[in-house]
């Protein structure tokens, strides 16, 4: 991946380029931002800019032997570690990344900013978390024991480090202690707090913001071809996460019937009404994941939003026409006394769903504290 296909991001890729014209690449990385502002992109360039063999000054060179393989995710001296887990066509005592290496190639070619639940779905691991193992470290350090092929350097690129398990942490850890010669570590993650302290301190630490809105909107015209009006519409949706903006251009978040199912839930909470709650509950929990944290997120801006509009800031507030007929009747019911407690149930139930809790249990929970704290 080049830089130049990264959207927005100038500053870190400025810094990172120039760490490798400067001879100062450290060992260890540590990449660190939101869903969607690219920290996987960001590493991808980074590893293709330092196995470059014809660099430029601002860029990979894009066609020497080291960025065609580079291109197609085969480069021997680019290592990848990433969760996963037993499948239906991968069932054996332990499950590696390499049983999976032409469906991780698949996938980051298709969309390098894409999210961990979009991989677990692409992989088809069901209801199983991805973790990465003991095995996985072994194997990695057997490898970057070995010296390089092609290039000066080895980068190993770990996506989502925080689901290694405890020994394969420990491992990790020797590793970065004692790194093997001329090699490079780039740990992605969206939750670093989550990682050891010990791994952590031992890694330049980079933060990827979310993408700035200008960038956000540019790409959005540049490369999804929207008129100015409605690249600024996605663009304020999105919230500077790139994952989202396709949710949103593909249609699989589905705006309409977000809005629709968090208006009847609010109007079932609001009437205390239990048999609406439990036959929406019913159906939200027959989403998929991803659809269901798409809800629970859409509630959450929708009650940012309301807020605000109750607060009289109706020129701050960024709503479609469609949101128009229901945002501004729903805002008199949210107020400082319970937004907080309203935000805190939608964000647990998004933890819950994520940590694979039961969707019926989880939404008509969410749904009966929702209906006590709103008032009428
Ligand atoms: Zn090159």
């Amino acid at each position: 991946m080049l830089f130049s296909e990264i959207i927005g991001q100038e500053l870190l890729k400025s810094r990172l380029i120039h760490t490798v014209r400067d001879n100062r690449v450290s060992h260890a990385w540590l990449m660190f931002g939101p869903e969607g502002a690219g920290a996987l992109p960001l590493a991808l360039a980074f590893a293709q800019y330092i196995l470059c063999t014809n660099r430029g000054e601002a860029d990979s060179c894009g066609i020497c032997a080291g960025c065609n393989k580079n291109n197609k995710l085969i480069h021997p001296d680019l290592h990848f570690v990433y969760p996963v887990n037993k499948t239906r066509s991968v069932d054996k005592e332990t499950v590696v990344c390499d049983d999976f290496i032409a469906e991780w190639r698949g996938f980051l070619l298709k969309n390098p900013y894409g999210r961990l639940t979009q991989w677990f779905d692409w992989i088809d691991l069901e209801n199983k978390q991805g973790i990465i193992n003991t095995e996985e470290s072994k194997r990695l350090a057997g490898k970057l024991n070995l010296k390089s092929f092609e290039s000066d350097y080895k980068v190993a690129i770990l996506w989502q480090p925080e689901k290694m398990n405890d020994q394969a942490s420990n491992k990790l850890l020797k590793l970065l202690e004692e790194p093997p010669p001329l090699t490079v570590f780039i740990l992605v993650s969206e939750n670093p707090d989550q990682l050891l302290a010990t791994i952590r301190s031992r890694c330049m630490p980079i933060k990827v913001p979310r993408i700035s809105e200008k960038s956000l909107a540019e790409a959005l015209m540049a490369r999804h071809g929207l008129d100015q009006a409605r690249a600024i519409n996605v663009e304020r949706l999105a919230g500077g996460n790139y994952c989202k903006v396709l949710d949103l251009i593909e249609g699989s978040e589905d705006v309409s019937y977000n809005l629709n199912k968090f208006r009847d839930l609010m109007r079932s909470c609001f009437r205390k009404s239990i048999p609406e709650l439990i036959r929406l509950a019913e159906e939200l929990a027959a989403l998929n994941r991803e659809n269901q944290k798409s809800f629970l997120e859409y509630g959450l801006r929708t009650l940012r939003e309301s807020l605000v509009l109750h607060y009289d800031s109706a020129d701050i507030v960024y709503i479609t026409d469609e949101e128009k007929g229901f945002t501004p009747n729903f805002a008199p019911f949210v107020n400082g006394n319970n937004v907080l407690s309203l935000t805190h149930e939608l964000n647990k139930a998004i933890q819950d769903i994520e940590r694979n809790a039961n969707g019926r249990i989880v939404f008509l929970d969410m749904a009966l504290k929702l209906s006590a704290l709103i008032k009428n």
